[in-house]
């Protein structure tokens, strides 16, 4: 029988990049999916490659994930439909698109919107869910990112704040959800080739050459897909609650000697 046969999956910001892979993922194992993303020939792609994946009845849901109103439709559509969720992947995210505003002279509008994006919409779907994730004791996969560890993050100072708060999120929903039956945990990526660089409007091909990541190669969707898989299987992850499943091939473990400054010890 297929891993999750079944099952009712909501995957947020599936519309590109790690979501959409694990919507394809989710639904190659006989889940029931539902996407969500703002950019509609985005989630067409999506939908596509979800259904040739074998996944029947997709449901999409397109806007803000930030919006009340976008939240309510993920779980509304998704019940109307399937009568039930048994898993939650919060994994919309992200920074202000083509800001030109950098480290701490970004505004405090900034800071709102990624907190809202990463951490307060989290929260708030969640929390919308997990009723019906205690009815069918379910799972929660937050992705949250390495950004977040305990390092400084002078480039991105607020989205490491954001998903440091992601993290504190996921340990304290972990420990008090699980006396109820539902798990929640995170996967917690390095860098992986989707369109969120190019959002930033960074050359992610000049920042993959500067990436210095042990295992010598960015991260595919496929990579983070997978370990969301793992956590979202109760036979395959039983003991794990309210842990950050950190999937990088060792590179945040490089990241002090990277953050005093790259080129210097690229020279020794
Ligand atoms: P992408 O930009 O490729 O995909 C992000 C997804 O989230 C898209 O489907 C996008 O929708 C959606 N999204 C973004 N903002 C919003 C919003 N305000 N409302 C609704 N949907 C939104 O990025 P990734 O796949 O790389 O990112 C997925 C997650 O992984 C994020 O949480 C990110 O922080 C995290 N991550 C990514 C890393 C990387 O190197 N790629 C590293 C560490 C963590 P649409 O495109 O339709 O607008």
């Amino acid at each position: 029988m297929p891993q999750f046969a079944g099952k009712v999956v909501i995957v947020t910001g599936s519309s590109n990049g790690i979501g959409r892979e694990t919507a394809r993922h989710f639904a190659a194992e006989g889940a029931l999916v539902t996407i969500h993303g703002r950019n509609e020939e985005a989630l067409e792609q999506a939908k596509k490659e979800v259904h040739e994946a074998g996944g029947n009845d997709v449901i999409v849901v397109r806007g803000d994930v930030r919006e009340d109103s976008v939240q309510k439709k993920l779980i509304e559509e998704t019940l109307a439909k399937h009568g039930k969720i048994d898993i939650l992947v919060n994994n919309a995210g992200g920074m202000v698109e083509l800001c030109p505003r950098k480290g701490f002279e970004q505004s405090i509008e900034d800071f709102d919107y990624i907190i809202g994006l990463n951490l307060r919409s989290v929260l708030s779907l969640t929390m919308l869910a997990m009723p019906h994730l205690i009815k069918s004791q379910g799972e929660v996969v937050n992705v949250s990112s390495i950004a977040g560890l305990n390092f400084g993050a002078e480039s991105v100072p607020y989205y490491a704040i954001a998903k440091a708060g992601l993290d504190q999120l996921t340990r304290s929903l972990g420990t008090h959800y699980i006396k109820q039956g539902v798990r929640v945990n995170s996967v917690n990526p390095g860098m992986v080739r989707t369109t969120i660089m190019k959002k930033q409007g960074v050359d992610s091909d000049l920042q993959e050459k500067d990436s210095n990541i042990p295992e010598g190669r960015v991260g595919l969707p496929s990579d983070i897909a997978k370990a969301i898989a793992y956590l979202a299987d109760r036979n395959a992850s039983p003991f794990l609650v309210g842990h950050l499943l950190v999937v990088d091939g060792g590179s945040h473990l490089n990241m002090r000697l990277m953050s005093t400054s790259s080129k210097k010890f690229a020279a020794l």
